[in-house]
């Protein structure tokens, strides 16, 4: 086995500031960057906090920025740099710092609870009916989702503009409403839930001008931008501009 000496730069700090500290630290074969920030938590920095759990990239807790990038850090091997290059690690830009590596990711939470779920026909029983495979398929790659929240740390409507984060769902929950509305058992509409219309009214789908970042950065590999936000788009644009919408609602108003 093999080992040399990295040379990281890792953001120390709280939510009144801080800064980049230096640390030169053994590296061996095989190993991934949550390796590193465990042995120097271990031998130099006993109270860097760090937040992780399962080491394998399903949990999505050690996400982080390492050189500028979204990454788990579970996922990220020391042997994609050179053994030169000095690895910069600091926390998630997007969201307020709680200490070190640390980041308050409440705001997905919040953007979470704002999206109805899932609304099963009344009237079906077990075994009534028989998806398409394709259906299938769609919603298994969105549930591959570990709620990693980077693609929510990239997207460049909240990631340097804080006032968008209101109006803004990001692309997890965007993904989440486009999930439910293609879903062909949701009967959300029969309550009266429009998903199409509050995926523009009330989860800010407008914002998205699909730069794919968030497709870019997912530690899952799914298709955030081309299955799941241009579908949805799609969608809600059929649906504002369907005519017979537009002479429904015209009746209505008489
Ligand atoms: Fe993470 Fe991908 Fe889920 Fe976004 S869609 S939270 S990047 S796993």
């Amino acid at each position: 086995m093999s080992s040399y000496e990295a040379h990281f730069k890792v953001w120390r700090g709280d939510v009144s500031g801080g800064g980049l500290e230096d640390f030169k630290i053994e590296v061996n074969d095989g190993e991934v960057v949550l390796d590193i920030i465990h042995r120097l938590q271990a031998t130099q920095a006993p109270d860097l906090a760090v937040r992780w759990n399962c080491k394998a990239g399903k949990c999505g807790s050690c996400s982080a920025e390492i050189n500028g990038r979204p990454r788990l850090m579970c996922m990220t091997r020391m042997s994609i740099f050179g053994r030169e290059e000095t690895i910069t690690v600091t926390p998630l830009r997007a969201f307020p710092v709680v200490r070190d590596l640390v980041t308050d990711v409440s705001f997905n939470y919040t953007k979470a609870r704002e999206v109805p779920s899932f609304v099963p026909p009344a009237d079906l029983g077990p075994g009534e009916y028989r998806m398409m495979q394709e259906d299938v398929d769609r919603s298994q790659e969105f549930r591959k989702c570990i709620e990693c929240f980077l693609c929510q740390d990239t997207c460049h409507v909240v990631r340097d503009h804080e006032e968008n984060k209101t109006a803004f769902a990001g692309p997890r929950f965007l993904m989440r409403v486009a999930e439910l509305d293609m879903h062909p058992l949701d009967a959300a509409a029969e309550t009266g839930l429009d998903r199409k219309t509050t995926a523009q009214d009330e989860h800010g789908l407008g914002y998205c001008n699909i730069t794919k970042c968030c497709t870019e950065v997912c530690p899952e590999g799914i298709k955030i931008t081309d299955n799941a936000l241009i579908p949805l788009k799609e969608r809600a644009v059929d649906r504002k501009y369907d005519p017979l919408v537009w002479l429904g609602s015209k009746i209505r108003r008489r």
